[in-house]
């Protein structure tokens, strides 16, 4: 059989760094520098390599995950690797499920340890990464499958992932749903399949989503917050220039007392979504009673954010606002998430 057609866009990050004179690591290898880094790739598949940008991903945006968005899904190969930091890789991974239609796999990566250190991660993530694109049992099922993260090894839903540490090696974890699947021995050992219809039905309600960016405030709150941020978006007239909110709740959905009113006016002048500060996991709907839980809150205009990690929450909720939809159809899109 003839080997696949695998494109690698490279957008930079850990994975693509050089030390300088100093020893100190500065983005600079481009995609072939990846790419020749592992000869073992040519022998799996016909590898077109391309240099996007050579940027950390704590710098990249919204639109360049789009143009990315766009550039994979103009690609006629048979699969696409992007490869970039770790640092947002939960954030961009789960843009581009949302924004593209599963019709080829389409794969994250990265690297946890620079080229310059004895045993770097890189090289191994991205030839994981190749083989799980070529994979049968995942061309198989690309579609229900959606797009992947491949972190040592291990495969994972972009919905689910998240960034569980800053520097160890095993960084990525999907603590609500565990791998799809895991690499042993160059195999691809299928584990299970993402419940997709949360995703289907976000795409589905957003249609296109193809506007201007839409800066969304992320509010983690914490033990005594006196919401004096908050405050301020409610009292500047363009609320600071964000068009949207997440707040970060504490447990099942649930803001400090001092805070529920300034919560409720924030619900009430701008789509505001409450989502777990615990990192994930369904939210209560009516167990607890008071203005600052949630029977009132939802009560008062908070869109309930579901199961999803905040930092997830809020990338659906720019693509809802840059879709342009109604705060009644961003409330049935997060909804889906339970
Ligand atoms: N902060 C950089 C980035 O996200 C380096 C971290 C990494 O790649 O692991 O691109």
């Amino acid at each position: 059989m003839s080997k696949r057609r695998i494109h690698i866009l490279a957008l930079g990050g850990t994975i693509a760094t050089r030390p300088d004179a100093s020893g100190v690591m500065q983005m600079g290898a481009g995609a072939d520098d990846l790419v020749a880094a592992v000869p073992a790739l040519a022998g799996l598949a016909d590898i077109e390599a391309e240099t996007v940008s050579r940027v950390g991903s704590h710098s990249l945006s919204f639109d360049q995950i789009h143009a990315l968005a766009a550039k994979i899904a103009a690609s006629r190969a048979d699969g696409v690797i992007v490869t970039q930091g770790t640092d947002t890789l939960e954030e961009t991974g789960f843009l581009l499920d949302l924004l593209l239609r599963g019709d080829k796999p389409v794969i994250v990566t990265a690297a946890m340890r620079n080229p310059a250190l004895t045993s770097p991660d890189g090289p191994g993530n991205l030839l994981a990464a190749v083989r799980v694109a070529c994979d049968p049992w995942i061309r198989r099922h690309t579609r229900s499958l959606g797009v992947m993260a491949v972190m040592l090894d291990e495969v994972y839903a972009a919905a689910d992932v998240i960034k569980a540490h800053p520097t160890r090696l095993d960084a990525f974890a999907a603590p609500q749903t565990g791998p799809l699947a895991a690499l042993v021995e160059g195999r691809v050992v299928p584990l299970g399949l993402p419940v997709r219809d949360p995703i289907d039905i976000a795409r589905n309600k957003l249609g296109k989503v193809a506007g201007r960016a839409q800066p969304v405030a992320l509010l983690w709150l914490g033990l005594d917050e006196p919401g004096a941020l908050l405050e301020a978006m409610l009292n500047a007239p363009d609320r600071l220039g964000y068009r949207g909110a997440v707040i970060g709740a504490m447990g099942g959905g649930h803001v400090p007392e001092r805070m529920a009113g300034s919560v409720a006016r924030l619900a009430a002048v701008l789509p505001t979504v409450v989502s777990p500060r615990a990192g994930g996991g369904p939210l209560l709907r009516h167990t607890y009673g008071g203005a600052s839980a949630e029977i009132e809150l939802r009560k008062a205009g908070l869109i309930w954010g579901g199961r999803l990690h905040p930092l997830k929450a809020r990338v659906l909720l720019e693509a809802c606002l840059r879709a342009g939809v109604s705060r009644d159809t961003i409330a049935e899109v997060f909804d889906a998430f339970g």
